[in-house]
Order: C-alpha cells, then structure tokens, then sequence
C-alpha cells in the first residue's frame, strides 16, 4: 500500500510539472515599439529634438517666457545675466540627453567654475560644474543631484572638453490633497559613467535649508541654469516616458 500511495505521488508530481510549460511564462501582451538608435548619441528616431543648432533656440525661452538671449550657432551658451532658460514644451517622466562644456579657460574656484545645471521641471538639479581637478563640497560637484546625492564616481573630463548627460527621470506624483503620493527618482549617466542610480529625490533644490516637495503640475519646463559662467550646451534631446 506504501509503496502505491509512493509511485501515484511520483506520478502527481511528474504531472504537476510537465503541465508547466515554457510557453506559461511567455509574455506576448505588449510589443515594443521599434525605435532606431541614433549613432554617436544622435537622437533616436523617436526623440524630441530640443536643441540641434542655432534656430532651434526657438525651443527655449527666459523666465518671463521671451526668446532666449543665450548664444546659439552650433551650440547654446550662457550669456551671463540674461537668466536661466526654459523649454517651451512641457515635461514629466523622460529621459534626456544633454552635452555640456565649461570653459576652457578656468577662472575662479570651487562653485565659481564652470557652474550652470540642468533642472528636470525646472525644480530638480543635477548639477553641471566643472569638477575636473576642483574640490567642492561633494554633494554640489558635476554630477550631484545639488545639496542632495553625492555622484557615485567623479567621471569628469577636462575643462573646454564635451561632456554627456543621460538623464532618466520620474517625476513626482501627489495625491488629490496635493500632498506627496510618490516622490521624484533620478538616474544618471555621466559620459558612459553610472553616477546616480535611481536615487530617491528630496524635493526641489534649495540653496539653503533642507528641500521639502511642495504640490506642483504632473508636466513643467525643463530648465537649463544661468550661473554666471558661460557653459554651453549641445546635442539636447527627449523621450517622454
Ligand atoms: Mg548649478
């Protein structure tokens, strides 16, 4: 009798497994959609192009929403004190990518070099600086998320050399009480270099205190920092998400 009730659960189990099939875990329900790489970091064929050359500074505008007095022929440089700039379109969950360069000739030290930044919702910095051979407190170095995420490596190239942003980004989400449902979370590639990995957002970048989030829409202006020092920008584009 033992050794049949053995053999019929040998025979169950046997069952049990071959009614598992390859195919059960098979998941058929979304196909991706085919998108071209763009070669050298060029846009992919499903991006939005934000910045390519010169007329394409109709894409940005200052605070107040006028046209940009930035420098644009085949790359969009700061013209200190003209302001920060913004996109005329509005985003929320993207990836971006963004070349920058600092100045080749260095002046100034710290914070004072090559400072400018790419603010995802025009609240959220990670941090653009020229960190080549310049200590500063390391939470507000190139590749930082400002006063909040020290970069997880220093991936910086020289002064005046290009440098790549892979931004990927989930914007914030708040309840029906504008209070916060899930916070913002930020990865980041420095020219080929991991230097934030999906890193829990604070709240916007505050200069002084501690950030807190404050109700805001699901879509915003991404915003590129006037800091003084004319860094200049190229390549930008986007994928909403
Ligand atoms: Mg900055």
């Amino acid at each position: 009798m033992k050794k049949i009730i053995s053999i019929l659960s040998l025979l169950f189990v046997l069952f049990t497994l071959s009614a598992q099939k390859p195919e059960d875990t098979e998941d058929w329900s979304r196909r991706p959609v085919i998108v071209t790489p763009g070669k050298n970091s060029m846009p992919p064929s499903d991006a939005i192009i934000l910045y390519r050359g010169k007329e394409d500074i109709i894409n940005w505008t200052d605070e107040q929403g006028n046209p940009s007095k930035w420098l644009s022929d085949d790359s969009l440089t700061v013209v200190p004190g003209t302001g920060s700039i913004y996109t005329k379109m509005l985003f929320g969950d993207v990836q971006l990518h963004v070349e920058w360069r600092t100045p080749s000739v260095v002046s100034d030290t710290g914070q004072g070099r090559g400072n400018s930044g790419v603010f995802m919702m025009g609240l959220y910095e990670i941090q653009v600086l020229d960190s080549y051979k310049n200590e500063t407190y390391y939470n507000g170095q190139a590749g930082s998320i400002y006063k909040q995420y020290i970069p997880l490596v220093n991936a910086c190239t020289p002064p005046g050399t290009w440098q790549s942003y892979d931004i990927f980004f989930n914007a914030p989400v708040f309840n029906e009480d504008q209070t916060l449902k899930i916070p913002a979370y930020i990865t980041v590639v420095q020219n080929g270099i991991l230097v934030q990995n999906h890193v829990e957002i604070k709240g916007p970048m505050t200069f002084e205190g501690m950030p807190a989030y404050k109700y805001h829409k699901s879509k915003l202006p991404l915003m590129l920092q006037e800091h003084k020092n004319p860094v200049s920008y190229r390549n930008i584009w986007i994928r909403e998400l």
